[in-house]
């Protein structure tokens, strides 16, 4: 019998909140023959002085699972109401109060052939986030020789699972050969992303990072950081083509994303990346991107959506 790693305890499944090890998705249902899913990874964090946990930009999420669904032609079953009672419910019949990760997904429950569009079904699990320094999360990264799966093919742009066995190819790669992490171009050789995340880096002082029409998934921590560069470090963002020798200039590199919120990049290709540590700009971004996650820069309020609430006696959900 394999093992999955341990989650909550409670998982939302095809209507209903059932443990964990009830959740079981059927051998000929769509999802598991064609990877007819999609899906958000999202984060809850806890504020260290009050204690009140928030999710991170939830609106957002739900925003992009229903654009992802369109797209795919999933049946459109679920308002962002319903998704987020449900996310909450997660969260709260969990007993999550401290940092966690969030894994909200619709997939195609029903048999079908590959037309089918559903019944689909949506599944809601947690698990916990163990917070690093980003010294601690410094990646070596690989130029992949696969590249970026294409919008005319493949639309990047949405979260859809099958889209990851790109990013797998490139990680498999990459590991391989004793890196941590894959960078993939576009098939015009520009810098796209990497598996499970976007870049940004930066050169002479100034932020960039590839465009969303060059082979990414719409990040909404990429941007976030594009308006934390502008509004807490006054730098403006260059949303631009990035060409692959320019990341063997770059200062500094990282990754963002919701898993990966910001990874210091310090080597490509086996050439530093700058001094070869955690860049200063990376660290000031990933401070600010901090204290907004938990709640501690009043600017960005409407970012976050109250899971527990320490002045209603830690017992309300939603707030
Ligand atoms: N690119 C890919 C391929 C990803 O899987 C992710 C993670 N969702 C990202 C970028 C970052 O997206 P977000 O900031 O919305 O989590």
């Amino acid at each position: 019998m394999v093992k999955f790693a341990a989650t909550g305890s409670y998982i939302y499944f095809d209507g209903k909140m059932v443990p964990e090890r009830e959740a079981k998705v059927h051998i000929l249902s769509c999802a598991v023959k064609y990877g007819a899913t999609v899906f958000e990874g999202i984060c809850a964090y806890r504020n260290k002085k009050s204690g009140e946990v928030n999710v991170f930009r939830l609106k957002e999420h739900l925003d992009r699972l229903q654009y992802s669904m369109r797209v795919m032609r999933l049946e459109q079953s679920y308002s962002n109401d319903e998704m987020e009672k449900i996310l909450l419910d997660v969260l709260t019949k969990n007993e999550m109060r401290n940092d966690s990760h969030i894994r909200l997904s619709a997939y195609v429950l029903g048999e079908g052939f590959l037309d089918s569009r559903g019944p689909v079904a949506l599944g809601c699990l947690v698990v916990n986030r163990h917070e690093k320094s980003l010294a601690d999360k410094t990646v070596k990264a690989q130029v992949s020789s696969w590249r970026r799966i294409d919008d005319a093919s493949m639309p990047p742009r949405i979260k859809c699972a099958a889209n990851y066995h790109n990013g797998r190819l490139a990680t498999l790669q990459a590991r391989g050969d004793g890196y941590d992490e894959a960078i993939l171009l576009t098939p015009s050789g520009k810098v796209a992303e990497s598996a499970g995340a976007c870049i940004m880096m930066v050169r002479d002082g100034v932020p960039m990072t590839a465009p969303v029409t060059d082979g990414i998934l719409e990040s909404i921590t990429r941007a976030s950081m594009i308006t934390l560069f502008e509004k807490e470090l006054g730098k403006k963002v260059q949303e631009r083509e990035i060409d692959r020798s320019e990341l063997y200039a770059a200062d500094e590199i990282f990754l963002c994303g919701s898993g990966y919120e910001v990874t210091p990049v310090v080597n490509v290709d086996g050439m530093k990346v700058g001094n070869g540590g955690v860049g200063p700009l990376t660290q000031r971004l990933y401070d600010a991107y901090d204290a907004c996650t938990r709640g501690q820069l009043p600017a960005y309020q409407n970012w976050l959506k109250p899971v527990w609430r320490i002045n209603a006696g830690m017992a309300a959900a939603g707030g």
